[in-house]
């Protein structure tokens, strides 16, 4: 609002900022901050793509006893000479994913950055391997010919096999084939943590039936292990673990990383507006409005935005229409909201209550492995939050439990 007080000439609405605005003074706002930062490449010397995979190799090998170990692949296998093959190995289990990272943008590539489940976590029953032990195959062991050949391993608490997930974690950041190597910047650090997140649900859920296996689970906390892998991404003690500068090998200074967040702490609020705004129409669309015959959804958009909004929406627009996940979310768009309270808290009371130490301690990641990440979709999500929080009362879930996550709160990554 000063920055407009200062520019806004008498025929420019100066007592307000208007929709219109809003991106031009957010942009001034960071502009106005140390200069160093908004160099693009002061952060990411610190983050060059070969050591951001390293780190979270070392940070799950921390927490969970799992490594991402590459491989090359065979001809054939990928659909891109780009794609990379990591395959993640357990201290306990050996093989027990296998991951294909897609991360650079090329001509016709979808720009949003998504975890895709090629082939779903399951066990394979005793009876597959008879059946294909009774039947003629071009695989060397009954086992191998029961999952076409594809990965397999022997889970060893239940001693049965299973079909292992192979995944592929999609990005679209931008390669300078110029600079060796290719760096990223904080924000695709924190953007392939969040996929990462998702990946991380599925290599460690160890459910038998494939349709509740890693992140196929209740929408409403699909988003918990990957916002959660986003404060992980803010924590100086997990920076620490793999932040070199690519030429000089000097770790990344700490009050870089607190000047590169104090950017967030401006432009923060006004995503969480606008994640509330949007959560808030969506169950306005799914309630019994639309059944009105007069509905109209543009008004309904402006009602919504005009009653809650603290910047007025401009008459005559409807960008209700631009927006997909309206209606591809189905009344849950307030997942993103709900599952950022719900990671904030189990960051603050689980991997950081006895000290910042916490975020790569095996005790801490052990208990949300153990709580949340191993079941997918296979135990009510309530139970993985009471389980993993210690506290009971959320166990049911429903009304009261859900008004304790909105106390909570929403808590952005690195911003206390
Ligand atoms: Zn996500």
């Amino acid at each position: 609002m000063e920055l407009k007080k200062a520019d806004a000439r008498s025929g420019n609405f100066p007592d307000r900022i208007n929709a219109w605005d809003k991106f031009y003074y957010t942009h001034k706002l960071i502009q106005n901050m140390d200069h160093k930062l908004r160099s693009p490449d002061f952060l990411s010397s610190y983050f060059s793509v070969g050591t951001v995979m390293q780190g979270l190799s070392r940070l799950f090998d921390r927490l969970y006893g799992i490594r991402l170990v590459p491989r090359e692949t065979q001809p054939g296998e990928v659909w891109d000479e780009g794609v990379r093959r990591l395959d993640v190995v357990s201290e306990t289990d050996g093989h027990i994913a296998v991951l294909y990272c897609d991360l650079f943008s090329r001509e016709g590539k979808t720009p949003n950055p998504a975890h895709f489940t090629l082939r779903c976590s399951r066990e394979i029953s005793e009876s597959e391997i008879q059946e294909a032990s009774n039947s003629p195959h071009p695989f060397s062991s009954p086992v191998e010919a029961a999952t076409d050949g594809m990965a397999v391993g022997l889970n060893k608490t239940t001693n049965t096999y299973y079909q292992l997930p192979t995944i592929a974690l999609i990005c679209d950041f931008s390669s300078n084939r110029l600079t060796r190597p290719t760096l990223l910047s904080f924000n695709d650090v924190r953007t392939l943590f969040h996929e990462m997140g998702h990946g991380l649900h599925s290599f460690l859920g160890r459910t038998p039936l494939q349709n509740v296996s890693g992140t196929r689970c209740a929408t409403d906390f699909a988003e918990l292990p990957s916002v959660l892998m986003e404060h992980f991404a803010s924590c100086p003690e997990v920076l620490a673990l793999f932040a070199r500068h690519y030429d000089t090998d000097s770790p990344l200074p700490i009050s870089a990383l607190e000047e590169r967040l104090a950017i967030d702490v401006q432009t923060e609020p006004a995503e969480t507006e606008a994640q509330i705004l949007l959560a808030m129409l969506d169950q306005a669309y799914h309630s019994n409005l639309p059944l009105q015959h007069d509905f109209d959804s543009t008004k309904t958009y402006h009602d919504v935005y005009n009653r809650h909004a603290s910047i007025p929406e401009p008459a005559g627009t409807a960008w209700q229409g631009f927006f997909g996940h309206l209606f591809g979310y189905g009344a849950t768009y307030y997942s993103y909201l709900f599952d950022r309270a719900i990671a904030g808290r189990i960051w603050g009371e689980v991997f950081q209550k006895e000290g910042r130490n916490g975020s790569v301690d095996r005790r801490n990641g052990e208990r949300y492995m153990n709580e949340v990440l191993k079941w997918g979709g296979g135990r009510d999500g309530w139970k993985c939050i009471a389980g993993v929080l210690g506290d009971e009362k959320l166990a049911g879930g429903g009304e009261k439990a859900m008004k304790e996550v909105g106390r909570w709160g929403v808590r952005y990554p690195g911003l206390g």
